[in-house]
């Protein structure tokens, strides 16, 4: 099974470079950039709003995420919701992961001369 087609028009993505992941609770899809940016202003009013999981801020995000979640389970700061809050935190990280192993890892990072759709 091919994982990465835009679930927004439905082609193929080619490289990294187009590769939006984004997440909205328990799913993640991948969406072409432009295609992202579509599906932002059609979700806006009807099914909630889908977070990109890949890209700079994902990174940021992720960075604290884990920060945060090793500190809530190596400490007992707040004990039993210290974990909780340990696991809610490594909720994004889990998605950056599965994100990586799901989508990205199968597309080049950048090609030249996309094919034109
Ligand atoms: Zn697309």
């Amino acid at each position: 099974m091919n994982t990465n087609i835009c679930r927004y028009c439905y082609k193929e993505i080619q490289d990294r470079d187009e590769l939006v992941t984004a997440s909205n609770w328990f799913r993640v899809r991948p969406y072409h950039y432009r295609c992202f940016e579509l599906l932002e202003q059609d979700t806006k009013t009807i099914a909630g709003t889908w977070t990109p999981v890949n890209g700079v801020t994902g990174i940021i995000t992720i960075m604290l995420m884990l920060i945060l979640s090793v500190v809530m389970f190596t400490t007992n700061i707040l004990g039993g919701i210290g974990d909780l809050l340990g696991i809610l935190a490594f909720y994004p990280v889990f998605l950056r992961i599965f994100s990586y192993f799901v989508f990205e890892i199968r597309l080049p990072k950048y090609i030249e001369n996309k094919r034109r759709h």
